[in-house]
């Protein structure tokens, strides 16, 4: 009999008003491992209704207590969630197909996040400013009120605490909606806040389905703040249905990021660093390099070397620690990417390696290199947020510019090259809100995240999120 999880309200953890509960599926085996409580409107406003009276008009218990003892409740969540990791891992593993050791890097990743924002709580300052009126002009940072935190399924508990611990960290409540597929870590997060001593009150996880508390949650007036991730087609609904109350939006959305490969660079370190930055989390990344953009000359070389990287990825259960990719989270994803590469093969492109579905239980598709793409193809331009790689050549540095920001999106890239000034001029070209010269990595906690065009509005991490979480007052002492 799979466990039931509950929902967290108010700090506590419990059924669902209706008695409502969802199977958890385990992508590695296509079964469900547990069921879990699927709130409904009665449990939004049960704790819509509880986040607005712990904020208080920013008068609760949870916006009064200081910055420094905030910061010092974060640090207690950074420490529980080290001192939890393996179960945690283990459960985002199971939940989410990750493969363990990336599922225990992600736990970590999560405490560090906590663990900045524990000490940037007492360093948001305000400022004082000359006017010319005289007297003393000075601004205040205030949290923002109730804050709806709205997660997709691929990176469960990470997406979550890049959300919630600058939200605490600015004295808001938080009501976090993890996805369907993937709830888990976000309801165990929600035991861990409590424990570490955020005010119940200001705690709630609510697991359900996602069209339905999201329009009662991003509609309601109580709700000050919605901070979302999620598809480019989500997020614009939500940006629709907060116009009304003028709620505040920020939005992580989809990407077709451009890793960019310039003959001169070390085509072989590039080669083989590539299957991981498209292929990682089974490319169910946001940040995925899913077009990977090669110069002529030496495109051949960077096609076959790549190819071979790729079938070395060891494919397999997310338990098993020699796992580098496990399986995609659901049927449906899975059919996606099987669907594009069909509609890749109609438009004339060519399948290197990869793209066949695993003769085992689970949602395992091997990863697919697909080469010849030209960058109108619909493989080039939709995003597949699969194991999906396109390979496109260029000519020169005005075309790779060209191609690269020829999408709808620009949420993160890398640029190869051997030049320091190519480098620079290239970098300065690309228009994507996060770019790698000679590496994959995309997100550091430390640094501004989130997307130009449809891949978002606002940023994640860094201070920037603080900013997102807080409202600036301006307050004038008049001197006569
Ligand atoms: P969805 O937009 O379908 O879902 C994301 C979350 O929104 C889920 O919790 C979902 O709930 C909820 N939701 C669904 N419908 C609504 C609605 N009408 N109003 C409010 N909330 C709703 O995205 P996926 O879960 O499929 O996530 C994959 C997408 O996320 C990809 O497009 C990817 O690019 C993007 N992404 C972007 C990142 C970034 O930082 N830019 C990072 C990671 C992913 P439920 O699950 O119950 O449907």
């Amino acid at each position: 009999m799979p466990e039931t999880h509950l929902l967290v309200v108010s700090g506590d953890r419990r059924e669902a008003a209706d008695g409502t509960t969802r199977d958890v599926i385990a992508p590695a085996t296509g079964a469900p491992f547990a069921t879990v409580a699927q709130a409904g409107p009665a449990d939004v406003e049960a704790a819509v209704a509880a986040a607005h009276g712990a904020f208080a008009e920013g008068q609760g218990a949870w916006p009064r207590t200081s910055a420094t003892e905030r910061g010092r409740v974060l640090a207690r969540v950074a420490a529980l969630l080290r001192e939890r990791a393996d179960a945690v891992a283990e459960l985002e593993a199971t939940g989410a197909g990750h493969p363990i050791g990336d599922a225990r890097w992600e736990v970590e990743a999560a405490a560090r996040t906590f663990e900045y924002y524990a000490g940037f709580a007492n360093k948001h300052l305000g400022s004082t400013i000359p006017v010319m009126d005289g007297g003393i002009a000075l601004t205040l940072r205030e949290p923002v009120g109730v804050c709806a935190l709205i997660v997709p399924w691929n990176f469960p508990l990470l997406i979550a605490s890049w959300k919630v611990a600058p939200a605490l960290a600015c004295g808001n409540p938080i009501i976090l909606k993890p996805a369907s597929l993937t709830p888990l870590t976000a309801l165990v997060l929600g035991d861990l806040l409590v424990e570490a001593g955020v005010p119940a009150e200001a705690v709630h996880v609510l697991a359900g389905p996602g069209a339905q508390l999201g329009d009662l949650l991003v509609g309601d007036p109580r709700v000050a703040k919605v901070g979302f991730t999620g598809e480019t087609a989500t997020g614009a609904h939500i940006l629709r249905q907060s116009a009304d109350t003028i709620t505040r939006v920020t939005l992580e959305l989809g990407g077709k990021s451009a890793s960019v490969v310039f003959a001169d660079a070390d085509v072989e370190r590039a080669a083989a660093a590539t299957p991981m930055a498209v292929f990682g989390n089974a490319g169910q990344d946001c940040c995925a390099r899913s077009r990977i953009l090669v110069e002529r000359p030496a495109y051949d070389a960077f096609v076959a070397a790549f190819a071979a990287a790729t079938d070395r990825v060891v494919v397999g259960e997310p338990l098993d620690p020699a796992t580098e990719m496990g399986p995609m989270v659901s049927a449906g994803q899975r059919q996606t990417s099987l669907d594009y590469l069909d509609i890749g093969s109609g438009e004339g492109a060519r399948r290197v390696c990869g793209g066949e579905v695993l003769d085992r239980p689970g949602f395992y598709l091997s990863p697919a290199v697909v080469a010849d793409v030209d960058n109108s193809m619909r493989i080039a331009r939709e995003e597949i947020f699969g194991p999906v790689a396109s390979v496109i050549p260029f000519d020169d540095e005005d075309d790779a510019v060209r191609i690269a920001n020829d999408s709808d999106y620009g949420l993160s890239g890398s640029l190869w090259t051997g030049s320091a000034t190519r480098a620079v001029r290239v970098a300065k070209r690309l228009r994507t809100g996060s770019l790698s010269v000679n590496s994959h990595s995309s997100v550091r906690v430390e640094t501004p995240f989130g997307g130009m065009k449809r891949s978002g509005l606002g940023r994640e991490l860094g201070p920037a999120a603080m900013d997102h979480y807080s409202e600036i007052r301006t307050v004038h002492f008049a001197e006569d």
